[in-house]
C-alpha cells in the first residue's frame, strides 16, 4: 500500500496507519480490492488535476470504469487459463483442475469486484472528513448571493438563455465548473435554487417573450413535473420556447463508456464527466440538440476514458 500522503510503501501486515506519516489508509486493499493511492489518482484524473469540480456520483463512474474488465488488456491471462484447463483435462488431472477453479477467484479473471455504490461514497466521505477533497461538491452550496454580485452581472456574460436542473447539486456541479459562461445561460433548479437567482430570471423572462429555457434531468425525472415545478416561483410567458435536453433512458446504450458498468441507480447528470458537462452544454444549446447526443458527437470513447481511466 503506497501512502498517498508520503509515498512510503507499506505492506498490509503493518496496519492501516502509514508507518512513516501516521496518515489512516481509507480504502482497505484485502477488503476492496481497491486502495488509497488508486483513488488519488482517480481523483486527479476525475478533476483534471483539481482544476474541476464533481460529485461523488463521477468519481463512482471513474472507480467502475477503471476496475472493469476488458478483454484487449487481459487477453493474455485468459489465453494462458484456457490452455491451463486443456492441458489439465488432457492429462485427466482432474483434481487439481477443480483445485485450480477452487483458488483463483473469478474475479481475478473476469473482472473484479465492485464495491457497492454505497461502501464507495462511504469511503470518499471518510476520505473527505480526514483530508478534505477542495473540488467535490457533496450538496449545494450556493444559497448565498456572492459578496460582489451587482445587479447587472448576469448580463456581464451575456446570458441569453435559462438552464433549469432537477438537482440542486446539478447548479454548483455546472456553475463552479464555469459552464455556464461558455454556454450563456443562468442556472436554476426546479425547487428555486439558488433563491436569489430567482427575481433575476424573472426580469429575463419579463424582458424577453421569446425568452429560451432550457431543462436537463436525471432520467427518473419528468419533464412536464418539472415545468409545472418552475411556474410555482416564475412567471413564464406562454411564447418562451421551452426545451428538454434530457436525459432519457433509451440514450443510454449509445454511450460507449457506459457500457458494461454496473450502474447502482438510474442514469443521473452526473454520471457525465465534469470536463465534458459544458461542451456537451454549449453544444446542445447551439445546436438544440439532447445533451446525450452532442456527448456522442463530440467525444469519442478514447477521451472520455482518459478522464474516467
Ligand atoms: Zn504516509
Amino acid at each position: 500500500m503506497i501512502c498517498p500522503k508520503c509515498s512510503y510503501n507499506q505492506k498490509y501486515s503493518d496496519g492501516m496507519y502509514c508507518s512513516k506519516c501516521h496518515r489512516n489508509f481509507i480504502f482497505n486493499p484485502k477488503v476492496n480490492d481497491y486502495n488509497d493511492y488508486k483513488f488519488k489518482l482517480l481523483e486527479e484524473r476525475v478533476s483534471h488535476k483539481s482544476t474541476l469540480f464533481y460529485t461523488e456520483n463521477q468519481l463512482y463512474i471513474g472507480y467502475l470504469h477503471s476496475i472493469k474488465f476488458r478483454l484487449r488488456e487481459n487477453i493474455g491471462l485468459v489465453i494462458f487459463f484456457i490452455f491451463l484447463v486443456i492441458v489439465l483435462i488432457a492429462v485427466k488431472a482432474y483434481l487439481f483442475l477443480i483445485f485450480l477453479l477452487f483458488i483463483i477467484p473469478s474475479s481475478k479473471l473476469f473482472g473484479k469486484e465492485n464495491m457497492s455504490g454505497d461502501e464507495f461514497r462511504r469511503r470518499v466521505s471518510t476520505w473527505n472528513r480526514q483530508e478534505a477533497l477542495h473540488n467535490l461538491i457533496q450538496e449545494p452550496g450556493m444559497h448565498d448571493a456572492p459578496a460582489s454580485f451587482p445587479e447587472d452581472d448576469l448580463y456581464d456574460y451575456g446570458v441569453e438563455a435559462v438552464l433549469i436542473v432537477d438537482q440542486d447539486i446539478y447548479v454548483d456541479l455546472f456553475v463552479r465548473n464555469k459552464c455556464h459562461i461558455e454556454a450563456k445561460v443562468v442556472v436554476i433548479s426546479q425547487n428555486g435554487y439558488p433563491n436569489y437567482l430567482v427575481k433575476k430570471v424573472q426580469r429575463i423572462l419579463d424582458e424577453n417573450e421569446q425568452a429560451k429555457i432550457y431543462y436537463i434531468h436525471d432520467t427518473t425525472t419528468d419533464f412536464a413535473a418539472m415545468q409545472q415545478a418552475v411556474r410555482s416561483f416564475l412567471t413564464v410567458p406562454s411564447t418562451a420556447e421551452e426545451n428538454d435536453l434530457g436525459l432519457f433512458q433509451e440514450d443510454i446504450k449509445n454511450i460507449s463508456f457506459l457500457r458494461g458498468l454496473k450502474l447502482d441507480k438510474e442514469f443521473c447528470v452526473d454520471y457525465l464527466p465534469p470536463s465534458k458537462l459544458g461542451p456537451c452544454l454549449t453544444s446542445s444549446i447551439t445546436t438544440g440538440t439532447l445533451l446525450l447526443t452532442s456527448l456522442i458527437n463530440i467525444e469519442t470513447e478514447t477521451s472520455v476514458s482518459s478522464d474516467f481511466g
